[in-house]
């Protein structure tokens, strides 16, 4: 069902790189962190526990996907995890990759920026992680 005023019933929340019936994995346009996802549920839902329990497993394994692909690529410190949603309700897992020396680390993406860097994605990393979403999609 669509939520009148929600980001995320009417628009797609960023550049699509794979869908299926219950969610998308999109990329995020951030200049400083520039291989930041997002897995957002299709439908209007608020939490995790309004998922059934196949649901909140294929939401969670399309997550974990993402995460492999990016500690696999590009080698970070840490991949951050997140789920909000009080700014915008309906569900959706933020996944970003993280360095020493981005921006705000060891702070989190919201907080304090700690320095001025720029960090470049290698080309292959997005043809990788459709090739790899896609493949669990599907099933
Ligand atoms: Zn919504």
């Amino acid at each position: 069902m669509e939520h009148k005023n929600c980001e995320l019933c009417s628009n797609v929340g960023g550049e699509l790189i794979a869908s299926n019936d219950l969610l998308r994995v999109v990329r995020v346009h951030d200049e400083k962190y520039p291989a930041f996802c997002r897995v957002i549920l299709n439908r209007h839902v608020t939490e995790m526990t309004h998922l059934s329990s196949d649901e909140r497993y294929h939401l969670m394994d399309a997550v974990f996907i993402v995460e492999r692909t990016m500690l696999d690529a590009l080698n970070p410190r840490k991949i951050n995890l997140a789920s909000f949603g009080n700014m915008v309700s309906h569900l959706h897992w933020h996944v970003i990759p993280r360095f020493e020396d981005d921006p705000h680390f060891p702070n989190t993406i919201w907080g304090e920026q700690l320095r001025d860097s720029q960090r470049l994605v290698p080309a292959e990393f997005w043809g990788l992680l459709e090739k790899n979403i896609s493949a669990q999609l599907s099933c």
